[in-house]
Protein backbone atom coordinates (compact mmCIF):
# COMPACT_ATOMS: atom_id res chain seq x y z
CA UNK A 1 0.00 0.00 0.00
CA UNK A 2 1.21 3.67 -1.02
CA UNK A 3 2.21 5.49 1.95
CA UNK A 4 1.09 9.30 2.35
CA UNK A 5 2.56 11.31 5.38
CA UNK A 6 2.78 15.01 6.79
CA UNK A 7 4.83 17.19 5.36
CA UNK A 8 6.03 19.43 7.90
CA UNK A 9 9.11 22.02 7.39
CA UNK A 10 10.00 20.50 4.41
CA UNK A 11 10.29 17.23 4.87
CA UNK A 12 7.45 14.12 4.47
CA UNK A 13 6.75 12.82 7.93
CA UNK A 14 5.70 10.33 10.13
CA UNK A 15 3.91 10.57 13.07
CA UNK A 16 5.92 10.63 16.48
CA UNK A 17 4.33 7.07 17.42
CA UNK A 18 4.10 5.84 14.47
CA UNK A 19 -0.04 5.96 14.23
CA UNK A 20 -1.81 5.68 11.01
CA UNK A 21 -4.87 5.40 9.35
CA UNK A 22 -6.23 3.53 6.30
CA UNK A 23 -7.98 5.67 3.13
CA UNK A 24 -10.38 3.11 1.77
CA UNK A 25 -11.23 2.76 -2.08
CA UNK A 26 -14.85 2.97 -2.25
CA UNK A 27 -15.35 1.34 -5.19
CA UNK A 28 -13.53 -1.49 -4.18
CA UNK A 29 -14.38 -1.08 -0.68
CA UNK A 30 -10.80 -2.31 0.56
CA UNK A 31 -8.12 0.08 1.86
CA UNK A 32 -5.77 1.45 -0.59
CA UNK A 33 -3.49 3.75 1.31
CA UNK A 34 -1.74 3.94 4.52
CA UNK A 35 -1.81 7.50 6.27
CA UNK A 36 -0.01 9.29 8.93
CA UNK A 37 -2.29 10.33 11.58
CA UNK A 38 -1.72 13.77 13.58
CA UNK A 39 -2.88 15.14 16.61
CA UNK A 40 -1.89 18.19 18.35
CA UNK A 41 1.80 17.10 18.11
CA UNK A 42 2.41 17.35 14.44
CA UNK A 43 0.29 20.53 14.37
CA UNK A 44 2.58 22.15 16.71
CA UNK A 45 5.21 21.36 14.89
CA UNK A 46 3.58 22.34 11.83
CA UNK A 47 2.65 25.76 13.03
CA UNK A 48 5.65 26.31 14.59
CA UNK A 49 7.60 25.46 11.22
CA UNK A 50 4.86 28.00 9.57
CA UNK A 51 5.68 30.65 11.93
CA UNK A 52 9.70 30.42 11.29
CA UNK A 53 8.92 30.36 7.73
CA UNK A 54 7.45 33.83 8.30
CA UNK A 55 8.82 35.32 10.68
CA UNK A 56 12.64 34.35 9.50
CA UNK A 57 12.65 32.83 6.14
CA UNK A 58 11.76 34.28 2.67
CA UNK A 59 8.77 33.64 1.67
CA UNK A 60 7.21 36.90 3.28
CA UNK A 61 9.70 39.00 1.42
CA UNK A 62 10.71 38.10 -1.52
CA UNK A 63 9.06 39.84 -4.21
CA UNK A 64 5.83 38.83 -5.67
CA UNK A 65 7.18 38.42 -9.14
CA UNK A 66 9.35 35.95 -7.51
CA UNK A 67 6.52 34.69 -5.39
CA UNK A 68 4.27 34.10 -8.55
CA UNK A 69 6.96 32.56 -10.59
CA UNK A 70 7.50 29.46 -7.99
CA UNK A 71 3.86 29.33 -7.46
CA UNK A 72 3.23 29.38 -11.56
CA UNK A 73 5.98 27.12 -11.56
CA UNK A 74 4.03 24.72 -8.93
CA UNK A 75 1.18 25.05 -11.68
CA UNK A 76 3.16 23.43 -14.03
CA UNK A 77 3.86 20.82 -11.87
CA UNK A 78 0.42 20.03 -11.06
CA UNK A 79 -0.33 19.52 -14.90
CA UNK A 80 2.77 17.75 -15.48
CA UNK A 81 1.21 15.23 -12.24
CA UNK A 82 -2.43 15.50 -13.85
CA UNK A 83 -2.89 11.91 -13.70
CA UNK A 84 -1.22 10.62 -10.51
CA UNK A 85 -3.27 13.66 -8.74
CA UNK A 86 -6.19 12.79 -10.25
CA UNK A 87 -5.79 9.04 -9.53
CA UNK A 88 -5.46 9.77 -5.74
CA UNK A 89 -8.77 11.67 -5.48
CA UNK A 90 -10.71 8.97 -7.63
CA UNK A 91 -9.26 6.46 -5.19
CA UNK A 92 -10.14 8.43 -2.44
CA UNK A 93 -13.49 9.07 -2.68
CA UNK A 94 -14.55 7.34 -5.85
CA UNK A 95 -14.75 10.52 -7.85
CA UNK A 96 -14.82 10.08 -11.80
CA UNK A 97 -11.53 10.30 -12.94
CA UNK A 98 -12.81 12.21 -15.80
CA UNK A 99 -13.70 15.22 -13.49
CA UNK A 100 -10.55 14.46 -10.70
CA UNK A 101 -8.39 14.78 -13.71
CA UNK A 102 -10.04 16.47 -16.16
CA UNK A 103 -11.45 19.45 -14.65
CA UNK A 104 -10.31 19.38 -10.65
CA UNK A 105 -6.47 19.42 -11.51
CA UNK A 106 -6.85 21.99 -13.87
CA UNK A 107 -8.49 23.94 -11.98
CA UNK A 108 -6.06 23.54 -9.04
CA UNK A 109 -3.13 25.16 -11.43
CA UNK A 110 -5.34 27.94 -12.46
CA UNK A 111 -5.81 28.60 -8.64
CA UNK A 112 -2.05 29.33 -8.52
CA UNK A 113 -1.37 30.93 -11.59
CA UNK A 114 -5.01 33.41 -11.04
CA UNK A 115 -3.90 34.40 -7.44
CA UNK A 116 0.08 34.65 -8.15
CA UNK A 117 -1.04 36.71 -11.24
CA UNK A 118 -4.25 38.79 -8.85
CA UNK A 119 -1.17 39.08 -6.03
CA UNK A 120 1.05 41.17 -8.03
CA UNK A 121 -1.71 43.47 -8.93
CA UNK A 122 -2.73 44.37 -5.74
CA UNK A 123 -3.47 48.61 -5.67
CA UNK A 124 -2.48 50.62 -3.08
CA UNK A 125 -3.93 54.46 -2.38
CA UNK A 126 -2.42 57.68 -1.66
CA UNK A 127 -4.20 59.58 0.23
CA UNK A 128 -3.18 63.45 0.57
CA UNK A 129 -4.57 64.94 3.70
CA UNK A 130 -5.26 68.73 4.31
CA UNK A 131 -3.37 69.11 7.45
CA UNK A 132 -0.21 69.11 5.24
CA UNK A 133 0.61 65.05 5.91
CA UNK A 134 -0.63 62.17 3.84
CA UNK A 135 -1.59 58.32 4.24
CA UNK A 136 -0.90 55.72 1.84
CA UNK A 137 -1.62 51.91 2.81
CA UNK A 138 -0.29 48.88 2.31
CA UNK A 139 -1.61 45.79 1.89
CA UNK A 140 0.61 42.69 4.04
CA UNK A 141 0.89 39.00 4.28
CA UNK A 142 -1.12 38.15 7.71
CA UNK A 143 1.33 35.00 8.87
CA UNK A 144 -0.26 31.38 9.55
CA UNK A 145 -3.65 30.49 7.64
CA UNK A 146 -4.99 27.72 8.51
CA UNK A 147 -6.73 25.36 6.11
CA UNK A 148 -9.44 22.84 6.48
CA UNK A 149 -10.87 21.23 3.71
CA UNK A 150 -13.18 18.80 2.75
CA UNK A 151 -13.42 15.66 0.90
CA UNK A 152 -15.39 16.49 -2.09
CA UNK A 153 -13.42 18.93 -3.99
CA UNK A 154 -9.83 17.75 -2.63
CA UNK A 155 -7.44 19.14 -4.66
CA UNK A 156 -9.32 22.19 -6.08
CA UNK A 157 -10.48 23.32 -2.29
CA UNK A 158 -6.90 22.40 -0.73
CA UNK A 159 -5.91 24.86 -3.62
CA UNK A 160 -8.79 27.80 -3.61
CA UNK A 161 -7.30 28.54 -0.07
CA UNK A 162 -3.72 27.66 -0.47
CA UNK A 163 -3.38 29.84 -3.56
CA UNK A 164 -4.18 33.06 -2.26
CA UNK A 165 -2.71 32.42 1.06
CA UNK A 166 0.58 31.93 -0.12
CA UNK A 167 0.56 34.37 -3.48
CA UNK A 168 0.18 37.21 -0.66
CA UNK A 169 3.06 35.97 1.49
CA UNK A 170 1.30 33.96 4.19
CA UNK A 171 2.52 30.80 5.28
CA UNK A 172 -0.13 27.95 5.72
CA UNK A 173 -0.85 24.67 7.57
CA UNK A 174 -3.39 22.31 5.52
CA UNK A 175 -5.42 19.86 7.32
CA UNK A 176 -7.11 17.74 4.43
CA UNK A 177 -10.24 15.98 5.09
CA UNK A 178 -9.14 12.35 6.46
CA UNK A 179 -11.31 10.73 3.85
CA UNK A 180 -9.16 12.32 0.95
CA UNK A 181 -5.58 12.45 2.04
CA UNK A 182 -3.56 11.51 -0.81
CA UNK A 183 -3.14 14.47 -3.23
CA UNK A 184 -2.66 16.91 -0.36
CA UNK A 185 0.43 15.00 0.43
CA UNK A 186 1.30 15.17 -3.62
CA UNK A 187 0.49 18.83 -3.80
CA UNK A 188 3.13 19.59 -1.35
CA UNK A 189 5.89 17.52 -2.63
CA UNK A 190 5.51 19.17 -5.72
CA UNK A 191 5.36 22.40 -3.62
CA UNK A 192 8.75 21.36 -2.61
CA UNK A 193 10.28 20.36 -5.91
CA UNK A 194 8.84 23.63 -7.46
CA UNK A 195 11.19 25.35 -4.72
CA UNK A 196 8.48 26.79 -2.29
CA UNK A 197 11.02 27.02 0.89
CA UNK A 198 10.67 24.57 4.02
CA UNK A 199 7.77 24.76 6.35
CA UNK A 200 5.63 27.34 3.46
CA UNK A 201 3.39 24.54 2.80
CA UNK A 202 2.71 21.65 5.59
CA UNK A 203 0.19 19.52 5.51
CA UNK A 204 -1.02 17.63 8.77
CA UNK A 205 -3.12 14.55 8.12
CA UNK A 206 -5.92 13.73 10.55
CA UNK A 207 -9.51 13.67 12.09
CA UNK A 208 -11.51 16.37 13.06
CA UNK A 209 -13.14 16.55 16.82
CA UNK A 210 -10.18 15.78 19.30
CA UNK A 211 -7.59 15.45 16.63
CA UNK A 212 -5.88 17.37 13.91
CA UNK A 213 -8.37 19.29 13.28
CA UNK A 214 -9.73 20.21 16.18
CA UNK A 215 -5.81 21.10 17.12
CA UNK A 216 -4.89 23.69 14.64
CA UNK A 217 -7.95 25.66 14.17
CA UNK A 218 -7.66 26.55 18.15
CA UNK A 219 -3.91 26.93 18.05
CA UNK A 220 -3.00 30.04 19.54
CA UNK A 221 0.27 30.43 16.50
CA UNK A 222 -2.50 30.71 13.72
CA UNK A 223 -3.23 33.91 11.90
CA UNK A 224 -6.37 32.85 9.66
CA UNK A 225 -8.29 30.43 9.39
CA UNK A 226 -10.31 29.35 6.54
CA UNK A 227 -12.51 26.22 6.43
CA UNK A 228 -15.08 24.14 3.82
CA UNK A 229 -17.18 22.08 5.60
CA UNK A 230 -20.64 21.62 7.09
CA UNK A 231 -22.53 24.02 9.23
CA UNK A 232 -22.36 22.47 12.20
CA UNK A 233 -18.52 21.98 12.02
CA UNK A 234 -18.48 25.55 10.50
CA UNK A 235 -20.38 26.83 14.21
CA UNK A 236 -17.77 24.91 16.11
CA UNK A 237 -14.68 26.24 14.21
CA UNK A 238 -15.97 29.89 14.66
CA UNK A 239 -16.15 29.54 17.87
CA UNK A 240 -13.17 28.21 18.52
CA UNK A 241 -11.67 30.99 16.24
CA UNK A 242 -13.62 33.86 18.27
CA UNK A 243 -12.09 32.61 21.69
CA UNK A 244 -8.36 33.32 19.78
CA UNK A 245 -9.95 36.45 17.93
CA UNK A 246 -8.87 34.80 14.23
CA UNK A 247 -10.79 36.23 11.69
CA UNK A 248 -12.35 32.55 10.06
CA UNK A 249 -14.06 32.61 6.43
CA UNK A 250 -16.62 29.39 6.17
CA UNK A 251 -17.91 28.01 3.34
CA UNK A 252 -20.21 25.74 4.53
CA UNK A 253 -23.14 23.95 3.10
CA UNK A 254 -26.00 24.20 0.28
CA UNK A 255 -29.69 23.43 -0.59
CA UNK A 256 -29.53 25.25 -4.13
CA UNK A 257 -33.14 26.07 -5.85
CA UNK A 258 -33.60 25.74 -9.23
CA UNK A 259 -36.34 27.16 -11.01
CA UNK A 260 -37.42 26.24 -14.68
CA UNK A 261 -40.13 28.23 -16.20
CA UNK A 262 -42.42 27.62 -18.57
CA UNK A 263 -40.52 29.96 -21.10
CA UNK A 264 -37.25 28.69 -20.86
CA UNK A 265 -35.09 26.64 -23.71
CA UNK A 266 -36.14 22.88 -22.39
CA UNK A 267 -32.92 21.08 -23.86
CA UNK A 268 -30.95 23.79 -22.01
CA UNK A 269 -32.51 23.25 -18.87
CA UNK A 270 -32.67 19.98 -18.53
CA UNK A 271 -28.52 19.38 -19.70
CA UNK A 272 -27.80 21.90 -16.56
CA UNK A 273 -29.72 20.31 -14.39
CA UNK A 274 -29.02 16.81 -14.58
CA UNK A 275 -24.84 18.36 -13.92
CA UNK A 276 -25.94 20.74 -11.38
CA UNK A 277 -27.59 17.34 -9.22
CA UNK A 278 -25.48 14.41 -10.36
CA UNK A 279 -21.96 15.76 -10.92
CA UNK A 280 -19.88 14.09 -8.31
CA UNK A 281 -22.54 11.78 -7.32
CA UNK A 282 -24.32 15.34 -6.34
CA UNK A 283 -21.88 15.82 -3.05
CA UNK A 284 -21.18 19.42 -4.53
CA UNK A 285 -21.89 22.17 -2.11
CA UNK A 286 -23.44 24.01 -5.04
CA UNK A 287 -25.57 20.76 -6.01
CA UNK A 288 -29.19 21.87 -7.80
CA UNK A 289 -31.00 19.74 -4.94
CA UNK A 290 -34.53 21.18 -5.38
CA UNK A 291 -35.94 21.21 -8.72
CA UNK A 292 -38.77 23.72 -8.90
CA UNK A 293 -40.38 23.28 -12.69
CA UNK A 294 -43.39 25.50 -14.14
CA UNK A 295 -46.66 23.71 -14.07
CA UNK A 296 -47.31 24.27 -18.23
CA UNK A 297 -43.92 21.98 -18.64
CA UNK A 298 -44.00 19.99 -15.35
CA UNK A 299 -45.02 16.78 -17.00
CA UNK A 300 -42.74 17.53 -20.35
CA UNK A 301 -39.34 18.56 -18.30
CA UNK A 302 -39.81 15.39 -15.64
CA UNK A 303 -40.15 12.95 -18.41
CA UNK A 304 -36.93 14.27 -20.11
CA UNK A 305 -35.09 14.77 -17.15
CA UNK A 306 -36.00 11.40 -16.04
CA UNK A 307 -34.45 10.21 -19.13
CA UNK A 308 -31.54 11.81 -19.39
CA UNK A 309 -30.86 10.59 -15.46
CA UNK A 310 -31.98 7.36 -16.19
CA UNK A 311 -28.88 7.19 -19.01
CA UNK A 312 -26.14 8.31 -16.96
CA UNK A 313 -23.30 5.65 -16.59
CA UNK A 314 -22.78 4.59 -13.27
CA UNK A 315 -19.29 2.38 -12.73
CA UNK A 316 -15.91 1.92 -11.77
CA UNK A 317 -14.60 5.93 -11.32
CA UNK A 318 -11.30 5.06 -12.48
CA UNK A 319 -12.98 4.51 -16.20
CA UNK A 320 -13.23 7.11 -18.79
CA UNK A 321 -16.42 6.48 -19.64
CA UNK A 322 -18.01 6.17 -15.79
CA UNK A 323 -19.86 9.52 -15.31
CA UNK A 324 -21.19 8.22 -11.58
CA UNK A 325 -19.37 6.91 -9.15
CA UNK A 326 -20.01 5.30 -5.39
CA UNK A 327 -20.39 7.80 -2.70
CA UNK A 328 -17.12 8.97 -0.67
CA UNK A 329 -17.36 6.53 2.17
CA UNK A 330 -19.68 3.95 4.11
CA UNK A 331 -20.73 6.51 6.51
CA UNK A 332 -21.85 8.87 3.71
CA UNK A 333 -23.38 6.25 1.66
CA UNK A 334 -25.31 5.57 4.77
CA UNK A 335 -26.66 8.61 5.69
CA UNK A 336 -27.62 8.89 1.62
CA UNK A 337 -29.63 6.03 1.93
CA UNK A 338 -31.24 7.02 4.98
CA UNK A 339 -32.49 9.56 3.13
CA UNK A 340 -33.60 7.22 -0.37
CA UNK A 341 -35.48 4.97 2.19
CA UNK A 342 -37.59 8.20 4.15
CA UNK A 343 -39.20 9.47 1.04
CA UNK A 344 -42.38 7.87 1.68
CA UNK A 345 -42.68 9.02 5.53
CA UNK A 346 -42.15 12.29 4.21
CA UNK A 347 -45.12 11.77 1.76
CA UNK A 348 -43.10 11.88 -1.38
CA UNK A 349 -42.21 8.97 -4.45
CA UNK A 350 -39.32 7.75 -5.54
CA UNK A 351 -39.94 8.90 -9.29
CA UNK A 352 -37.04 6.91 -10.98
CA UNK A 353 -33.20 6.09 -9.66
CA UNK A 354 -32.74 4.74 -5.97
CA UNK A 355 -30.33 2.54 -4.02
CA UNK A 356 -27.12 0.93 -6.20
CA UNK A 357 -24.91 -2.43 -5.23
CA UNK A 358 -21.82 -1.28 -2.84
CA UNK A 359 -21.95 2.27 -2.05
CA UNK A 360 -23.60 3.50 -5.30
CA UNK A 361 -26.42 5.36 -5.30
CA UNK A 362 -28.45 5.75 -8.49
CA UNK A 363 -29.60 9.04 -9.88
CA UNK A 364 -32.75 9.12 -7.84
CA UNK A 365 -35.43 11.68 -8.36
CA UNK A 366 -38.22 12.25 -6.09
CA UNK A 367 -41.78 13.77 -6.16
CA UNK A 368 -44.54 14.60 -4.14
CA UNK A 369 -42.55 16.06 -1.20
CA UNK A 370 -44.35 19.04 0.49
CA UNK A 371 -41.82 21.89 1.44
CA UNK A 372 -41.70 20.95 4.87
CA UNK A 373 -39.71 17.43 4.24
CA UNK A 374 -36.66 16.85 5.55
CA UNK A 375 -35.42 15.85 1.70
CA UNK A 376 -36.39 19.95 0.90
CA UNK A 377 -34.78 21.43 3.73
CA UNK A 378 -31.73 19.39 4.60
CA UNK A 379 -28.53 19.10 2.76
CA UNK A 380 -28.42 15.24 1.36
CA UNK A 381 -25.09 15.72 -0.48
CA UNK A 382 -25.70 12.49 -2.91
CA UNK A 383 -27.60 12.10 -6.23
CA UNK A 384 -30.86 13.08 -4.81
CA UNK A 385 -33.22 15.76 -6.17
CA UNK A 386 -36.54 16.58 -5.48
CA UNK A 387 -39.04 17.81 -7.82
CA UNK A 388 -42.21 20.33 -7.31
CA UNK A 389 -44.38 22.25 -9.58
CA UNK A 390 -45.22 25.87 -9.12
CA UNK A 391 -47.34 28.13 -10.51
CA UNK A 392 -45.77 31.82 -10.30
CA UNK A 393 -42.66 33.85 -9.83
CA UNK A 394 -43.84 34.72 -6.01
CA UNK A 395 -44.45 31.19 -5.27
CA UNK A 396 -41.35 29.74 -6.58
CA UNK A 397 -39.08 32.83 -5.03
CA UNK A 398 -40.74 31.82 -1.60
CA UNK A 399 -39.78 28.63 -2.17
CA UNK A 400 -36.56 28.60 -3.35
CA UNK A 401 -35.59 31.12 -0.12
CA UNK A 402 -37.36 28.77 2.29
CA UNK A 403 -34.61 27.18 3.69
CA UNK A 404 -31.46 27.76 6.16
CA UNK A 405 -28.92 27.87 3.61
CA UNK A 406 -28.00 30.85 0.98
CA UNK A 407 -24.77 29.46 -1.21
CA UNK A 408 -26.50 29.65 -4.97
CA UNK A 409 -29.29 29.47 -6.77
CA UNK A 410 -30.49 28.70 -10.54
CA UNK A 411 -32.97 29.48 -12.80
CA UNK A 412 -34.06 29.14 -16.44
CA UNK A 413 -35.78 31.79 -18.69
CA UNK A 414 -35.46 33.25 -21.77
CA UNK A 415 -37.25 36.70 -20.17
CA UNK A 416 -34.35 39.04 -19.72
CA UNK A 417 -36.38 40.89 -17.18
CA UNK A 418 -38.01 37.85 -15.06
CA UNK A 419 -33.90 36.44 -15.03
CA UNK A 420 -33.24 40.07 -13.10
CA UNK A 421 -35.96 40.48 -11.03
CA UNK A 422 -35.83 37.14 -9.39
CA UNK A 423 -31.73 37.26 -9.10
CA UNK A 424 -32.21 40.06 -7.36
CA UNK A 425 -34.72 38.53 -4.49
CA UNK A 426 -33.12 35.17 -4.45
CA UNK A 427 -30.86 34.64 -0.61
CA UNK A 428 -27.80 33.29 -2.53
CA UNK A 429 -24.14 34.21 -3.05
CA UNK A 430 -24.22 32.92 -6.49
CA UNK A 431 -27.29 32.97 -8.82
CA UNK A 432 -26.95 31.22 -11.96
CA UNK A 433 -29.10 32.29 -15.43
CA UNK A 434 -29.35 29.39 -17.50
CA UNK A 435 -26.23 28.10 -17.12
CA UNK A 436 -24.67 26.13 -13.75
CA UNK A 437 -21.29 26.02 -12.18
CA UNK A 438 -19.43 28.80 -14.13
CA UNK A 439 -16.69 30.27 -12.68
CA UNK A 440 -14.65 33.20 -12.92
CA UNK A 441 -11.96 33.95 -9.79
CA UNK A 442 -12.43 37.25 -9.85
CA UNK A 443 -16.43 36.69 -8.72
CA UNK A 444 -17.12 36.70 -5.15
CA UNK A 445 -18.02 32.93 -3.83
CA UNK A 446 -19.35 31.89 -0.46
CA UNK A 447 -22.95 32.11 0.77
CA UNK A 448 -25.68 33.54 3.39
CA UNK A 449 -26.66 32.25 6.56
CA UNK A 450 -26.11 28.37 7.05
CA UNK A 451 -24.01 28.08 3.81
CA UNK A 452 -20.86 30.50 5.46
CA UNK A 453 -19.58 33.61 6.37
CA UNK A 454 -17.40 36.04 4.44
CA UNK A 455 -16.55 35.18 0.57
CA UNK A 456 -13.64 34.20 -1.19
CA UNK A 457 -12.21 34.88 -5.02
CA UNK A 458 -9.95 37.37 -6.20
CA UNK A 459 -9.93 40.51 -4.18
CA UNK A 460 -12.30 39.10 -1.44
CA UNK A 461 -9.37 36.49 -0.68
CA UNK A 462 -7.10 39.27 -0.74
CA UNK A 463 -9.27 40.69 2.04
CA UNK A 464 -8.91 38.13 4.05
CA UNK A 465 -5.31 36.87 4.03
CA UNK A 466 -3.82 40.29 4.04
CA UNK A 467 -3.67 43.08 6.39
CA UNK A 468 -4.21 46.52 5.55
CA UNK A 469 -1.32 49.08 7.02
CA UNK A 470 -2.28 53.17 7.03
CA UNK A 471 1.36 54.93 6.50
CA UNK A 472 0.48 58.78 7.56
CA UNK A 473 3.60 61.05 6.75
CA UNK A 474 4.19 64.28 7.51
CA UNK A 475 4.75 66.02 4.22
CA UNK A 476 7.00 69.17 6.13
P1 LIG B 1 -16.95 18.21 7.61
O1 LIG B 1 -17.39 19.49 8.24
O2 LIG B 1 -17.39 16.95 8.22
O3 LIG B 1 -15.36 18.14 7.53
C1 LIG B 1 -14.61 19.12 6.86
C2 LIG B 1 -13.24 19.18 7.48
O4 LIG B 1 -13.34 19.65 8.82
C3 LIG B 1 -12.52 17.84 7.54
O5 LIG B 1 -11.16 18.06 7.24
C4 LIG B 1 -12.72 17.43 8.99
O6 LIG B 1 -11.71 16.56 9.46
C5 LIG B 1 -12.66 18.77 9.69
N1 LIG B 1 -13.35 18.82 10.98
C6 LIG B 1 -14.47 18.15 11.36
N2 LIG B 1 -14.80 18.48 12.62
C7 LIG B 1 -13.88 19.37 13.05
C8 LIG B 1 -13.69 20.09 14.26
N3 LIG B 1 -14.50 19.95 15.31
N4 LIG B 1 -12.63 20.94 14.35
C9 LIG B 1 -11.80 21.11 13.30
N5 LIG B 1 -11.92 20.46 12.13
C10 LIG B 1 -12.96 19.60 12.00
O7 LIG B 1 -17.42 18.32 6.08
P2 LIG B 1 -17.25 17.21 4.94
O8 LIG B 1 -18.26 16.15 5.20
O9 LIG B 1 -15.83 16.86 4.77
O10 LIG B 1 -17.65 18.04 3.63
C11 LIG B 1 -18.95 18.13 3.15
C12 LIG B 1 -19.56 19.47 3.52
O11 LIG B 1 -18.77 20.52 2.99
C13 LIG B 1 -20.94 19.66 2.94
O12 LIG B 1 -21.77 20.27 3.89
C14 LIG B 1 -20.70 20.62 1.79
O13 LIG B 1 -21.80 21.38 1.39
C15 LIG B 1 -19.61 21.47 2.33
N6 LIG B 1 -18.88 22.13 1.25
C16 LIG B 1 -19.03 23.49 1.09
C17 LIG B 1 -18.39 24.14 0.04
C18 LIG B 1 -18.52 25.63 -0.16
O14 LIG B 1 -17.74 26.17 -0.90
N7 LIG B 1 -19.48 26.29 0.48
C19 LIG B 1 -17.59 23.41 -0.83
C20 LIG B 1 -17.47 22.03 -0.65
C21 LIG B 1 -18.12 21.40 0.41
Amino acid sequence: MEFFGHVIDGAEVASAGGETFASVDPYTREPWAEVALGGPAEVDLAVAAARRAFDEGPWPRMGRAERGRLLHRLADLILANADRLGLADTRDMGKPITQSRGNDVPRAADNFRFFADHARLTPAEALPMDSGHHAYTRYEPVGVAAAVAPWNFPLMLETWKIAPALAWGNTVVLKPAEDTPASATILARLALEAGLPPGVLNVVHGYGPDSAGQALTEHPGVDRITFTGESATGRVISAAAARNLVPVSLELGGKGGNAVFADADLDNAVSWSLRAIFTNAGQVCLAGSRLYVQRPVFEEFLARFTAAAGAMRLGDPKLDSTEIGPLASETHYRKVRGYVESVADEGGAVHAGGLGDGWFVRPTIVTGLPATARHQREEIFGPVVTVTPFDTEDEVVALMNGTRYGLNAMLFTESLSRAHRVSARLRAGTVWVNCFFIRDLRAPFGGAGDSGVGREGGTFSREFFTEPKAVVMQID
